[in-house]
């Protein structure tokens, strides 16, 4: 029979056991056997789950306590100085330090960077490599774990991330090639191969995602070398590659000396052709069940790959989801609220697992042996089709969009003067990003509405209290652009993922995405439209309290796309076009309601990046296009913001001006305002506000210095087209701090104005 595996089972447990225990760890609750029992226990229990299924071969080394990235740097002893460890095994506090920004004194110690896992909402602790950096074997967690599994009877397959994605992953302090590193990496991947050799293990899994990446000249050269040096005898090495195609690194991967591939055959489409080069004496691994999204698997469709695959490869073939399913949540059948009708289009982790097998069964003796799942199969998937075809006519929209949707009336400068005559603005002017403090108070408040506890005139009546403090403050500091504070709101796409038509909400859907941090994502599953307003009534409260314009705050369509699980069966260019259309129509009604600036936040708009440069200006086209669609309801005199809390933006700059945001709020001040060099020269067109204080810090700012980081901005953009404001929203903050740093922010500008 055709074998079956998995890359990776999601950690944190289905009731986010991993979470809770790590937070009782750090709050010194719990000691470390404490947590380690936890650990040991998530990973039986998902093991005996996926034998269940099953699983020829399962993944151990999947599991982590943090981060799997940082475990790999923790097994190869590369720990940058600044944690004081003395060499040996990496213990958990040395660990955990790393991930949390701890010495060795317990005092505060600049953490690990984070950042993006590829294209994913998954976050890795980023590797720091220095030029003298040596690499010894540091961790015996694999071989422990594996020997667990073993004890378990099952047959397992250590997964690895593979040394060339590591050290890509990896930021170099200080000036030289991390590349050269490679070599005194090797050995400790020899030696870590050869002990789980030395173990019994047949198979083990060498994670190479970067293979799917645009890769310079040498780090090809580099994984043709590196993996001519790990081969050997025993263990059997699967190389997978995942997030997208081989594309042209498809030869090189194919001519690895190793004993299989894996294959992402949900986002590589034509990768199949390049087949022909890989030995036959190889296992091909066909990654055909989405381990990104939560949709169940079209299994007619995967069985016609597989045939496709035979075709165009000899050799043996196994099955697997197409990456590890740390991206998506459990188990389906916790789901008790969900809609019948299309609760059976989904499949959590358990369930693809569940898929893979049938599949395998299916294979194996034909459909008739596979019943009456088979059939249940194909009907879901033929029910999620026929409603998408009823769908409320949405779907055909980008064809039917009118040219000049996403066109403002009037170009930027006439629009500016309008919004000028109307708000009269002073230089310099200040705002804010959005949200104020959340306190205990408004937390409770929203909780206990949620649960029917706080009558609807009740929580109206505190939440307008709410709005009318945030408004007095502002009005008592100085501030020119007010904002209602968003009290009402505990996320931003939650927000409006619950008002709009289309979204669906999990009760129990969480994904990891940092450490001990998970996410909820919403489901997008059908047509999105806005039934009714979701924010006009906040703000046109906060407006009638004040003369001074109150901003209305709106989530983007890229935002709302990419922090969501998406609809597969359409392009996510079609779904942003209707995220956009509902999001259109929310600034139209605010300005009827007498709002005369309007915030459409985008902080998500770069994490949709494609993972190839070649795929980028299809998706910022499409992107922009969407925000336009957003902003471009309104009249001239309506001054549309966006934000972005990020400083990365010189190489989508352009596509940044084709949002044609009158004003742009982004993240300069931990950067001194370098970023502003890439808007200068570029001539942006439109006004900036750079961020002048860092709202992550508890610290208040000083007005000398944010005034010097103004002028220093001035040097980039003229003044003219510069606000004063925060890089980013408040709600994380306390009132004391909040106030102290806003009444030097405004300080800061009245310099500004007088001396720039
Ligand atoms: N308006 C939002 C806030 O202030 C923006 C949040 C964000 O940038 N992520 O909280
Ligand atoms: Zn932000």
């Amino acid at each position: 029979m055709i074998k079956i595996h998995n890359l990776g089972f999601p950690r944190i447990g289905k009731s986010r056991e991993l979470k809770f225990a790590l937070e009782r760890y750090w709050r010194g609750e719990i000691d470390a056997d404490q947590l380690r029992a936890v650990g040991a226990d998530l990973r039986i229990r998902h093991w005996h789950l996926q034998a269940g299924c099953g699983l020829d071969y399962l993944p151990v080394g999947d599991f982590s306590y943090y981060d799997h990235v940082l475990d790999t740097s923790a097994m190869l002893g590369a720990l940058p100085q600044r944690f004081e460890w003395a060499g040996g095994e990496v213990d958990f506090d040395t660990y955990f330090r790393m991930a949390r920004g701890r010495g060795a004194d317990g005092i505060g110690c600049r953490a690990l960077d984070m950042t993006k896992w590829f294209d994913t909402n998954y976050h890795y602790l980023v590797p720091e490599l220095s030029p003298d950096q040596v690499f010894a074997l540091s961790s015996r967690r694999l071989f422990d774990e594996t020997r667990e599994l073993q004890a378990l009877g099952y047959r397992p397959k250590p997964v690895l991330l593979g040394p060339l994605s590591w050290l890509w992953l990896a930021k170099s302090v200080g000036d030289f090639d991390k590349l050269s590193l490679l070599e005194r990496v090797l050995p400790v991947y020899r030696q870590i191969l050869q002990g789980l050799a030395e173990q019994g293990v047949e198979w083990v899994q060498i994670d190479e995602p970067i293979l799917v990446l645009d890769l310079p000249e040498d780090w090809r050269a580099a994984l043709a070398t590196a993996y001519a040096e790990l081969q050997a005898p025993a263990p059997k090495l699967l190389l997978t590659t995942y997030f997208g195609g081989l594309g042209d690194n498809a030869a090189l991967a194919c001519a690895l000396p190793v004993a299989g591939l894996h294959l992402d055959l949900t986002r590589g489409g034509g990768q199949l052709d390049a087949l022909a080069e890989l030995g036959g004496g190889k296992v091909l691994s066909l990654g055909l069940i989405d381990g990104r999204n939560v949709w169940r698997c079209d299994l007619a469709a995967a069985l016609a790959t597989i045939d496709r695959a035979r075709r165009a490869f000899q050799g043996e073939v196994w099955l697997a989801p197409s990456c590890s399913l740390l991206h998506v949540p459990i188990d389906l059948e916790r789901e008790t609220g969900l809609d019948p009708a299309v609760k059976p289009w989904l499949a959590f982790a358990k369930q693809k697992l569940t898929e893979l097998e049938l599949l395998r069964l299916v294979l194996a003796e034909g459909v008739d042996a596979a019943q009456p799942e088979w059939d249940t199969a194909l009907a879901a998937v033929a029910a999620r089709q026929r409603a998408a075809s009823l769908g409320s006519g949405a779907a055909s929209l980008p064809s039917g969009l009118a040219g000049d949707l996403d066109r403002r009336a009037s170009p930027f400068p006439i629009r500016r003067a309008a919004q000028q005559a109307e708000l009269n603005l002073p230089l310099f002017p200040t705002t804010t990003i959005g949200s104020f403090p959340q306190t205990p108070e408004i937390r409770k408040a929203r909780l206990d509405f949620k649960r029917g506890e706080l009558a609807d005139a009740d929580y109206r009546a505190f939440m307008e209290r709410q709005i009318k403090q945030c408004i007095r403050e502002q009005v008592a500091l100085g501030l020119d652009v007010l904002v209602h504070g968003e009290p009402e709101r505990n996320d931003m796409v939650e927000y409006f993922g619950e008002q709009l038509d289309g979204f669906l909400f999990t009760g129990h859907g969480w994904v990891q995405s940092y450490g001990s941090r998970c996410v909820k994502p919403p489901i997008i599953y059908a047509d999105v439209s806005r039934p009714k307003p979701m924010t006009v009534a906040w703000s046109r409260y906060a407006q009638y309290l004040t003369d001074k314009p109150v901003k209305g705050m709106l989530t983007g369509p890229v935002t709302l796309l990419n922090w969501s699980f998406v609809r597969d069966d359409q392009p996510r260019a079609q779904t942003a076009y209707q995220l956009a259309l509902a999001i259109r129509g929310e600034a139209v009604d605010l300005e009827k309601a007498g709002i005369r600036v309007i915030q459409i936040d985008e902080p998500a708009f770069r994490e949709g990046l494609p993972l190839r440069r070649a795929d980028w200006p299809d998706y910022l086209d499409w992107a922009a296009r969407a925000f336009r669609i957003s902003a471009g309801g309104v009249g001239d005199a309506t001054q549309i913001h966006t934000h972005m809390c990020y400083s990365e933006f010189n190489d989508i700059i352009a596509a940044i001006a084709e949002l044609d945001a009158d004003v742009i709020t982004i993240e300069t001040s931990r950067s001194d305002m370098a970023l502003l060099d890439a808007f200068g020269e570029y001539r942006y067109p439109n006004d900036i506000g750079p961020g002048v204080y860092d709202i992550h810090s508890p610290n208040i700012p000083d007005s000398a210095q944010m005034l010097e980081l103004l002028t220093l901005a001035a040097r980039h953009i003229p003044a003219e087209r510069l606000w004063v404001n925060p890089d980013c929203g408040l709600k994380t903050r306390q009132w004391h701090e909040v106030r102290s740093a806003l009444a030097a922010m405004v300080v800061a500008a009245a310099q500004a104005r007088r001396e720039v």
